[in-house]
């Protein structure tokens, strides 16, 4: 009888609300070590370690020697859009991978959470939250940097839990989140290690700090993340056009895969998944491959901030360009442009 039901409006509690955004921003633990290596490459790390056991469902551990928090900001770290990053007046110029505050809230809300951490010449502290609740900061013990270690994921959300896949598959999505990130750090040495069960555990990825030149050390790096059989195969793409630069590795023809697998684009550093730059790829080698055929390339494109949205989505793979043509353009011009030149393999520079 719809005349005796009452509905009462009641305002959520922080730990409700902090696992309700948890669910879209930490899908997985490969979404949990995502957002800890970019806090730790806007920490302005230059070593970062992830130790992961049991895909990363018992323990994650992010490493890094980036600038710290003091004591005082560490339960600020744990609030609720909380960030240092932006002030909150100029969300058209973001420089950081992080910027909303809310993924160390969400992964305290939906697992158990300990922050370490040192800024130069002071003590070390330490604060940990688990299922939301936060426990007062402590001193610890730590040379520099921070140590973010995260337990029992989705321990607090028991449904999350079973949607979960095999230890081996979500292993595998993390190393993909950890090489992807790598990829457009190639200063910052990355070590991925599984430390399920006893002992030292096994290394699953390392890429130690690439020097030289912008191509130099983006070469290095894709040869120790792609194989050298995709650097040796590949055109270097530079070029730009009305504030964007278009850079990176792009290969020919003749190395194309199969499947859609070695295609990694990136904006200002972040790793996107857009159909609108993936499409401008294939676009570009449309005339040069079979239709069954996927191009192979690592493509970076840099702007300032205020040409490209990357507020789109809380997972933020998605981004929007003031101008979406002219990335489109930019993309299929200057592969078009090169792959032309083609035989000059990994040492061509093109301008569009
Ligand atoms: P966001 O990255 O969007 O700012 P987070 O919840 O990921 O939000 O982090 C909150 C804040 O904690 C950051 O703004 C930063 O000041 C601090 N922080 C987090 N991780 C680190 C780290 N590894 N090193 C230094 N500071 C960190
Ligand atoms: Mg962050």
């Amino acid at each position: 009888n719809i005349g005796e039901f009452r509905p009462v409006i009641r305002q959520l509690d922080d730990s409700a609300i902090n696992r309700i955004a948890a669910g879209e921003v930490v899908e997985r633990p490969a979404s949990a070590v995502k957002e800890l290596v970019e806090n730790a490459i806007d920490a302005g790390a230059t070593r970062i370690t992830v130790e992961v056991a049991d895909g990363g469902k018992t323990l994650i551990r992010v490493s890094d020697d980036g600038c710290g928090i003091t004591a005082e900001d560490l339960p600020l770290a744990l609030a609720r859009h909380a960030t240092s990053k932006i002030d909150g007046s100029d969300l058209l110029n973001i420089h950081t991978f992080g910027f909303r505050g809310e993924a160390l809230p969400s992964l305290g809300a939906v697992g158990r959470l300990t922050l370490t951490s040192r800024v130069p010449g002071e003590t070390a502290a330490a604060i940990r939250v688990a299922g939301g609740r936060m426990d007062p900061v402590r001193p610890a013990a730590l040379r520099a940097g921070t140590v973010a270690e995260l337990r029992d994921l989705f321990y607090a959300t028991p449904a999350r839990l079973k949607f979960l896949r095999s230890d081996r598959s979500e292993m595998q999505a993390i190393t993909d989140v950890v090489k992807r990130l790598a990829m457009a750090e190639p200063a910052i040495a990355f070590s991925l290690r599984d430390v399920s069960g006893e002992g030292e555990g096994r290394e699953i990825f390392r890429a130690d700090a690439e020097t030289g030149d912008l191509f130099d050390a983006l070469s290095g790096r894709l040869s120790t993340i792609l194989g050298r059989e995709f650097t040796e195969n590949a055109i270097r793409i530079d070029a730009s056009r009305e504030g964007l630069r278009l850079f990176g590795l792009a290969a020919l023809p003749t190395y194309s895969r199969g499947a859609a697998v070695a295609q990694f684009l990136f904006v200002n550093t972040r790793p996107v998944k857009d159909k609108m730059l993936h499409g401008a790829l294939r676009a570009a080698y449309a005339d040069v491959l079979a239709r069954d055929r996927h191009p192979a390339a690592a493509l970076f494109i840099d702007c300032d901030p205020e040409l490209v949205d990357v507020n789109v989505h809380p997972a933020k793979s998605e981004v929007r360009f003031r101008d979406p043509g002219l990335a489109r353009g930019l993309i299929v011009s200057a592969l078009r442009h090169a792959l032309a030149e083609g035989g000059h393999r990994a040492s061509s520079t093109v301008a569009a």
